[in-house]
């Protein structure tokens, strides 16, 4: 491994951040976390629960400690209390902050006005608290930003790595890809975007955009060493995300619930490889100024072609079906996005395989008798503007 860096990890009790704290203080970087446990509250609020069960931040480092001798720093705190973020950022003095701290949920950001507005306020002023935590800080951390394929939307054309040439009458510029969400969580994203890359200008500060496509699996190497290292691994319906849920699905003898019909194209990508994309990012930081795009996917597939692929892979068969689709969004759409940049930098990624799909079946076989199995039916449409905040 190169040079020792300091990277803070913001959102490092959730799904992704815990894994990614554990593989870089893994790889002997010097590692904090911060959170505010809002997602350990959304449970409560929802009446539903991780699969595996987690255990508190101060288990968590303990066992950390014990097993390898490193130390994790933790700092409890709300990202929207700029005062926290600042005094946060200062104290820990890192190179790179890496940046998972927002209500990631789209179904949840369309239950209602109330937690539309929420889900923006949290995303888009944490990220702007942090913006200027960094200007005021130190202009040469990197900060490392968690977006999603889903800032995108379905466009007709291919989705480049964030910016793209475009003439117009006669005249060319380099301009931020044109961004169409579908849902008021993937518009934080896109607001976040802008306002980091007018950071970068305004400023000089040093940004990587990671446009992540939808993540799979629970285990990386780090947390599979000891139970109390277990990140999160949500199957409902709000949280859920889709191959993961239909992987519990699955196991449970639940059908695989598709969404309309299923011909929406996703970009997919493996725990395992959000963990080193983070890594490669944060070991080749952007340059001072830099706005930086990487579109973080591995492949695309379509929701019948992901129900399929986990279908086939479970003994004694399982049924799909389709529902109405909660969401509003294109079915039948061109899908051709360009992820190369981190391939270019090492990324060697990891493709959905049968043996992981089984892996995960053992996981929730461990676990089966704490899904609920209402919680996995859709609740939340987009149509409306209110619906129940909890299932059933
Ligand atoms: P998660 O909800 O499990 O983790 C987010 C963490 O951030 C939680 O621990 C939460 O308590 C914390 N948090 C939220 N708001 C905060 C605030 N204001 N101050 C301090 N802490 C706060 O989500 P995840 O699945 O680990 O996703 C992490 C990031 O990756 C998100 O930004 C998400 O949008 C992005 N992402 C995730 C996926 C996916 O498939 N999981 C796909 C694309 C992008």
């Amino acid at each position: 491994m190169g040079t020792r860096m300091r990277i803070l990890v913001l959102g490092g009790d959730g799904y992704l951040g815990w894994p990614t704290a554990l593989y870089l203080s893994d790889r002997g970087h010097e590692v904090g976390i911060v959170d505010n446990f809002a997602r350990r509250g959304y449970d409560h609020e929802l009446g539903v629960e991780s699969l595996v069960p987690i255990e508190p931040m101060p288990v968590r480092t303990r066992a950390w400690r014990e097993l390898t001798g490193k130390e994790i720093s933790c700092y409890v705190g709300d990202l929207c209390d700029a005062d926290f973020t600042t005094s946060t950022l200062r104290e820990f003095r890192p190179d790179a902050v890496v940046h998972f701290a927002e209500q990631r949920a789209a179904p949840y950001s369309m239950i209602d006005r109330k937690h539309a507005v929420y889900t923006q306020t949290n995303n888009v002023v944490g990220t702007l608290n942090l913006l200027y935590a960094i200007a005021d800080a130190d202009r040469d951390i990197h900060l490392v930003k968690l977006g999603t394929m889903g800032e995108y939307g379905q466009p007709n054309i291919d989705i480049e790595e964030g910016w793209i040439d475009i003439t117009h009458k006669g005249r060319t510029d380099r301009m931020l890809y044109p961004k169409r969400p579908g849902s008021f969580y993937h518009l934080s994203k896109v607001h976040d975007s802008h306002n980091i890359e007018f950071a970068c200008r305004a400023w000089g500060i040093r940004a990587t955009d990671l446009n992540q496509g939808i993540v799979y699996g629970q285990q990386t190497e780090q947390t599979a060493r000891d139970p109390r290292l277990a990140t999160r691994f949500d199957y409902e319906a709000v949280f859920g995300t889709v191959l993961n849920r239909f992987v519990i699905q699955a196991a449970v003898g639940e059908p695989l619930t598709v969404y309309g019909s299923g011909t929406q194209t996703r970009g997919l990508i493996d725990i395992r490889d959000t963990v080193e994309c983070i890594r490669i990012a944060c070991e080749n930081p952007a340059d001072r100024g830099e706005f930086r795009v990487f579109n973080q996917m591995t492949q695309s597939l379509s929701l019948t072609a992901i129900a399929k692929t986990v279908a086939d892979t479970y003994p004694g068969g399982v049924e799909i079906v389709h529902l109405d689709n909660p969401r509003v969004e294109v079915c039948d759409h061109y899908y051709n996005v360009v992820h190369t940049r981190l391939v270019e930098l090492g990324l060697k990624p990891h493709l959905l395989s049968d043996t992981l799909i089984g892996s995960m079946y053992a996981i929730v076989e461990q676990y089966k008798d704490r899904v609920d199995p209402a919680a996995l039916r859709p609740y939340v449409d987009w149509r409306r503007t209110s619906n129940p905040v909890t299932a059933g």
